[in-house]
């Protein structure tokens, strides 16, 4: 089954899929993205991630180009189309195409709007017995985490710096010491005291979709999340820590900077979430019979 992505209105083969040279998204990054997963042919949390695609394209005054239902329609036919049932679809809406300038074009320049959908392989069960590690890099972003921009170069030059390093993922700190969240996934610990810490919504993070399912997740568990930032001391020093996203769903952490966190083992709090969240999505755990 060949590729197809979604363009402008149109399914076409992926390997001719392209958009004008002049579109904003390639000149400038003036667009956003989303990404869904799906697992067994249902999109996870599908309502979520528009509640925040929205906002982003609000707070960039670029219009949403279709309604929920056709895009929601989209994103069943895209996936249908490429025989993914275990996957994700990609979506990324632009200003549109104009003579390269940097204020806004005329209105009524339609946005672009790009889909693709691709198969993903279930994870590696060898993560949650070994965990990963992370690098911490300093925050060089903007002080607008938490719109979805397609604008993510500190994100690749920090995830490239963790690549080489033989980390799995770059944490982002502040310039107080603390952890904003990864380079694609949100930050979590379990400190010493046992308490369950994410850092609180605002603009330094991503709201992730993941993160705020494992929210609720562990409230319904009885398993209480306190959101607020930690130094990346904290961290060090933590009994577990873990990260989260639409496509490493919850990921134990055994490194950070090379150094072992707790025992050096995956914790039972992330392979209890991990649990849930696979719970929820209506999936088994990778290796399990
Ligand atoms: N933080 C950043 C910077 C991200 O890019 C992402 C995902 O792309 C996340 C967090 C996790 O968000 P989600 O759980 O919605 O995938």
């Amino acid at each position: 089954m060949s590729r197809v992505a979604y363009v402008n209105g149109r399914y076409v083969p992926h390997r001719e899929a392209a958009v004008h040279v002049e579109d904003r998204g390639y000149q400038f990054a003036d667009g956003v993205y989303e990404v869904v997963c799906l697992q067994h042919g249902e999109v996870i949390d599908e309502d979520p991630h528009l509640d925040r695609l929205e906002p982003s394209l609000n707070e960039l005054r670029i219009a949403m180009p279709m309604n929920r239902r056709a895009y929601k329609h989209i994103t069943r036919e895209l996936a249908r189309r490429n025989g993914v049932k275990d996957g994700i679809v990609y979506t990324q809406i632009t200003r549109g195409v104009a003579r390269r300038d940097h204020v806004f074009p005329a209105a009524g320049t339609p946005p672009s709007i790009v889909m693709t959908s691709r198969r993903i392989k279930p994870q590696d069960p060898k993560l949650f017995d070994t965990g990963v590690s992370v690098m911490s890099t300093p925050d060089i972003r903007w002080t607008r985490c938490d719109i979805k921009s397609v604008s993510l170069l500190p994100n690749i030059l920090a995830k490239q710096a963790a690549r080489e390093s033989g980390a799995y993922e770059a944490w982002f700190v502040d310039k107080d010491g603390n952890v904003t969240e990864g380079g694609s996934t949100n930050a979590w610990i379990v400190t010493k005291d046992g308490e369950l810490v994410t850092r609180q919504l605002s603009n330094s993070i991503l709201g992730g979709i993941t993160r705020r399912s494992l929210v609720k997740l562990a409230a319904d568990a009885q398993i209480k999340v306190v959101e607020r930032p930690f130094s990346l001391e904290e961290a060090r020093g933590a009994r577990e820590a873990f990260l989260t996203s639409t496509t490493s769903f919850v990921t134990p952490i055994t490194k950070i900077d090379g150094k072992p966190v707790g025992t050096g083992k995956p914790g039972a709090v992330a392979a209890r979430l991990r649990e849930l969240y696979y719970g929820y999505m209506g999936s088994p755990e990778p290796g399990a019979a």
